[in-house]
């Protein structure tokens, strides 16, 4: 598979708070890749790093063959890297505002037929458009996130924790809808998340401890490594 994200021994943090110690990882093109690892991490930190919201100390980012290692965050989302934050939109902005702002950097009339796209794939949201994102329920508030990060057209998408403050119901949902959009639009993904739900919709899986990368496979192997499942799946045999 070609590759489209390279991370090389990447090493960042906050003023003199190191939290990535070499971290490395890839993806491939129209692969779904999920970052596991427990509070405190490092997982936003390498997502926010990769995007270019945290700055690189050491190491290299190669996207679509280009270094990026010191570009700024609005060339890797020309690029084609989307990045969704865990809050993931703007409460105080409208439905409709919140996707604009998702296509900031596209032309205007590209902007009206990807909208109208989202609106295809989340009904809820055209229904919505002009109420506040803030209004929207936790599994709606998703679906804008996602729409949002989508407006840019990534070749790869970027998600932090898409699961966190949902029910298990909406969790399914938020599944099912990525795994369509990975079908659909020939997504890359890379996912952090604490949530196992989604391991089975990863076709890689990377465990993140302490700002290095300590595990990397697909489930089947992580499943059958003793510490890692009584870390993650809370079993013993
Ligand atoms: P969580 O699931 O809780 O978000 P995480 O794996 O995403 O955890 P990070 O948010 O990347 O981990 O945090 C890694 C470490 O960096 C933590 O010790 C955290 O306290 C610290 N940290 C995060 N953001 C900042 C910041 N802005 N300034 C200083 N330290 C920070």
């Amino acid at each position: 598979m070609k590759s489209l994200l390279e991370v090389e021994a990447l090493e960042s943090g906050y003023g003199l708070t190191q939290v990535l110690w070499g971290s490395s990882l890839s993806v491939a093109c129209n692969q779904s890749v999920v970052l596991l690892g427990v509070n405190g991490a490092g997982k936003t930190t390498l997502l926010k790093t990769i995007s270019g919201l945290v700055a690189a100390w050491k190491g290299r980012i190669v996207f679509d063959g280009k270094d990026i290692t010191r570009a700024k965050p609005n060339v890797r989302i020309t690029g084609g890297i989307g990045y969704m934050s865990e809050l993931g939109i703007f409460p105080n902005l409208t439905v409709e505002e919140n996707l604009k702002l998702g296509g900031y950097f596209r032309p205007e009339k590209d902007n009206r037929k990807r909208a109208g796209e989202m609106f295809d794939y989340f009904p809820d949201l055209r229904e919505f458009r002009k109420k506040m994102g803030g209004s929207l329920s936790g599994g709606q508030r998703k679906m804008l996130g996602v729409a949002k990060t989508l407006m840019s057209n990534p070749k790869l998408v970027i998600m932090d924790e898409p699961s966190s403050g949902l029910s298990p119901k909406f969790v399914k949902k938020v599944i099912e809808v990525l795994k369509a959009l990975h079908e659909r639009e020939k997504l890359s993904m890379l996912i952090a998340e604490q949530n196992v739900s989604f391991l089975d919709f990863a076709q890689k899986i990377y465990i993140l401890d302490k700002g290095q990368v300590t595990f990397d496979g697909d489930v089947e192997e992580l499943k059958g490594n003793d510490t890692i499942r009584q870390t993650y799946f809370g079993i013993s045999h």
